[in-house]
């Protein structure tokens, strides 16, 4: 017994320090996971053992004490937390205790939005006009937050008016909501945390929640005027001179009186809808513009709420179900560096490993040296892990408040950790790479890309067959494969001679691929597997696409300046020109059938032209074709420079508004068929061979 009571007090004084950081000081250092860990041991013990409940235990109360730079304010009615349901037996559950207090004959209705995380608040409007903003506190006194809130923009400072009530406005109203951040300005923040600490460990802000909360609990409201603060309102607290009967009721009034309410939220009368809402708000999380930790379920009607009451710090009548988590926080072990196949390196943490919501994560992104020196992540350091969707994990920043004075500071190496050759990285940029083409790791990652599928397809080859003959000096770039023979296989284990003479037959299948897919293969920066369809239509043959000049590749529709610099860059140096050669000379196809390079000579000779909006009788891919044919160029944005628009259906709006004002002329579909030669549709214009037909302007 001795045991368990050791334990709960152990929890106990565990959990109130965490409270404390989270609540008080907006500094946490573990993730809600094992913070909800450490809650849930403590709840299950204390339910074995009824008898060790104390008033004073976490689990009965809510929050923590509040700050004592504040003013206090006492609630009127105490502002409570929520049970937790964490998978559908949970939530059925939850529903069946409803149904078994309520009465079985009686129906149910549920209100369902995603659960914000932020920090809850309690504004209340005296005749109209705002009086008290608090926070949610102990949940029986709150820090009064005032002036902070008046400065949120989503929160109106007068209510509007509306037909509820004789005077327009309640007499006195509290309504609850969830002051957050969005994610994107919660990264914009950080960001701007990091420029703005020039020498000095910038003061990051672990998520959106810990944002929030920072930028609201200030003493100085010109702080939290200049952070990107918005409040959603979802409930209602005691109010005067209005009676509403439920929540969704609730809602609708507080929408009225001018509060943004989530626009997601339902009013949902059958528990497997409830159920379906919170699995499709699970996978499309990522799709909400702030960071939502799961979906919120209260039960319509104010009387069957008040019928359910309360038990300890949670109601009976509400439930959030849990998203599973996204962060963790761990111990960094060391930074090992990768180098890619552009010779790029990557630098990356190797964790404890740690479950971050089921999956067990051991290594994570740093991204490059700036991200790890900017945030002062050191070796040793205690981090937070973020693994998001599809996303590779990433080393979200230090705890430095966790810190025992051993982490080491960590630098990018001088000299590439696979060949040894000095490493360069160039001004204005945050990537570091080793210039060594011949760099074993380099290769070995080319060839991974080139036998891919997508690109040159060579079943049987892997990074894995790639290392061993790179290993064995066989292969020094990716042309080498093709000189692979059934001798290169001696002493490499598992290999029978079915095996070699499959892959030897697959590899020299590939050489046959179509270009487009060589030029992805290549792996050229930014050049995906799009762009390389583009170019290879555009170009028609290595060698003329090896030759393309920056100027002339930008010229090309959806092309960039960055990105018409990467592919011309690419080309520029010695060792690609002779891969190019190389390739050609171990019999790689580098040319497409039907060339469809611009021709020399043709009506629209020396004319760029761009394209805007849906063509009604040929696809865009059709239209740029013909200008090719006809000697023309086509561009992705107007200029001086640009001789025609062709306006299709829908224009989109720069391009379109852009050569209005350049006065750049507008070619219909039907002039530029005539433009081109080809035979008109009988329905166009009588124009003669006029090209600057000029279109109806009224879009
Ligand atoms: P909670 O966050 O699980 O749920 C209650 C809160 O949900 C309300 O106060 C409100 O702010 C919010 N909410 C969002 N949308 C809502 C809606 N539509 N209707 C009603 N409420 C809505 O409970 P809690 O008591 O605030 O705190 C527990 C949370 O805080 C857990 O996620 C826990 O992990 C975290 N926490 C973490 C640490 C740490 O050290 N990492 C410490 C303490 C608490």
């Amino acid at each position: 017994m001795s045991d368990v009571v050791d334990r709960i007090t152990m929890l106990r004084d565990a959990i109130r320090a965490h409270n404390h950081r989270y609540y008080v000081l907006d500094d946490p250092t573990v993730s809600d996971a094992e913070y909800d860990a450490l809650m849930r041991e403590l709840r299950e013990l204390e339910a074995t053992h009824p008898e060790l409940v104390t008033p004073d235990s976490p689990t009965q109360r809510v929050g923590a004490p509040v700050a004592d730079r504040f003013a206090k304010v006492r609630h009127r009615e105490p502002m409570l937390s929520l049970g937790n349901a964490f998978n559908e037996a949970d939530l059925r559950a939850w529903r069946e205790r409803v149904v078994k207090l309520l009465g079985a004959d009686v129906d149910v209705a549920y209100v369902v939005e995603p659960k914000i995380d932020g920090l809850a608040m309690a504004v209340t409007y005296e005749g109209g006009k705002l009086t008290v903003a608090a926070t949610r506190g102990d949940g029986t006194i709150g820090e009064d937050v005032t002036a902070n809130i008046r400065t949120v923009k989503s929160v109106p400072l007068v209510l509007r008016r509306t037909d509820d009530t004789p005077d327009g406005v309640p007499q006195r109203i509290e309504v609850r909501g969830e002051i957050y951040m969005r994610i994107a300005d919660f990264e914009r923040l950080n960001e701007q945390q990091v420029a703005a600490a020039v020498g000095q460990a910038p003061r990051l802000f672990a998520n959106p929640r810990n944002a929030a909360a920072g930028s609201l609990r200030q003493l100085d409201p010109n702080i939290t005027a200049s952070r990107p603060l918005r409040f959603f309102a979802y409930g209602i607290g005691p109010c005067d001179g209005v009676t509403l009967g439920s929540q969704w009721e609730a809602l609708q009034y507080l929408r009225a009186l001018g509060f943004p309410v989530n626009p997601d939220v339902r009013r949902l009368e059958d528990f497997d809808e409830v159920i379906a809402y919170c699995s499709e708000w699970m996978s499309r999380r990522d799709t909400l513009s702030y960071e939502a930790d799961g979906i919120v379920i209260k039960v319509d009607s104010f009387a069957q709420q008040r019928e359910l009451g309360v038990v300890a710090r949670d109601p009976r009548w509400a439930i959030a179900f849990k998203f599973p988590a996204r962060e963790a926080t761990t111990t960094l072990r060391e930074i090992v560096v990768n180098v890619g196949r552009t010779g790029k390196l990557n630098p990356n943490a190797v964790l404890d490993p740690v479950n971050i919501g089921g999956v067990t994560v051991s290594n994570a992104t740093l991204h490059n040296e700036d991200y790890i020196v900017s945030r002062d992540i050191r070796i040793g350091d205690r981090v937070t892990v973020k693994r998001a969707g599809d996303v590779i994990p990433q080393v979200i920043g230090p705890i430095v408040s966790a810190r025992t004075g051993q982490e080491q500071p960590w630098r990018m190496p001088r000299a590439c950790p696979a060949c040894g050759t000095a490493v360069v990285r160039h001004p204005g940029e945050a990537d570091t790479y080793c210039p060594n083409r011949r760099c074993p790791e380099q290769v070995v990652r080319s060839v991974e890309h080139w036998v891919s599928q997508g690109a040159m397809d060579i079943v049987g080859m892997g990074e894995r067959q790639a290392r061993q003959f790179v290993e064995r000096g066989f292969i020094q770039d990716v042309a080498d494969l093709y000189t692979l023979t059934p001798e290169s296989f001696r002493g490499i284990e598992g290999y029978g001679p079915k095996r070699i003479e499959n892959l030897l037959a697959a590899i020299e299948t590939s050489k046959e691929r179509p270009l487009h897919r060589l030029i992805f293969a290549l792996g050229i920066s930014n050049v995906g597997s799009t762009l390389a369809t583009t170019l290879a239509r555009q170009y028609g043959s290595l060698d003329l696409l090896a030759n393309a000049s920056a100027a002339e590749l930008e010229a090309i529709e959806g092309i960039g300046p960055h990105v018409a610099h990467s592919i011309a860059e690419y080309f520029a140096e010695p060792e690609h020109r002779a891969l190019v050669a190389k390739l050609k000379q171990v019999g790689v196809k580098v040319e497409q059938e039907a060339p469809l390079r611009p021709a020399a000579e043709g009506p629209l000779k020396d004319k760029t032209l761009v394209l805007t909006g849906t063509l009604a009788g040929m696809t865009r891919d059709d239209a740029s074709q013909l200008i090719q044919q006809a000697g023309g160029k086509v561009a992705g944005s107007v200029t001086k420079k640009t001789d025609y628009v062709v306006v299709g259906a829908d224009p989109g709006g720069s391009k379109y508004t852009k050569a209005v004002q350049l006065g750049v002329p507008l070619l219909d579909e039907a002039a530029l068929l005539r433009l081109v030669g080809a035979p008109a549709e009988p329905e166009a214009s009588e124009a003669e061979g006029a090209p600057s037909q000029q279109l109806s302007l009224d879009m």
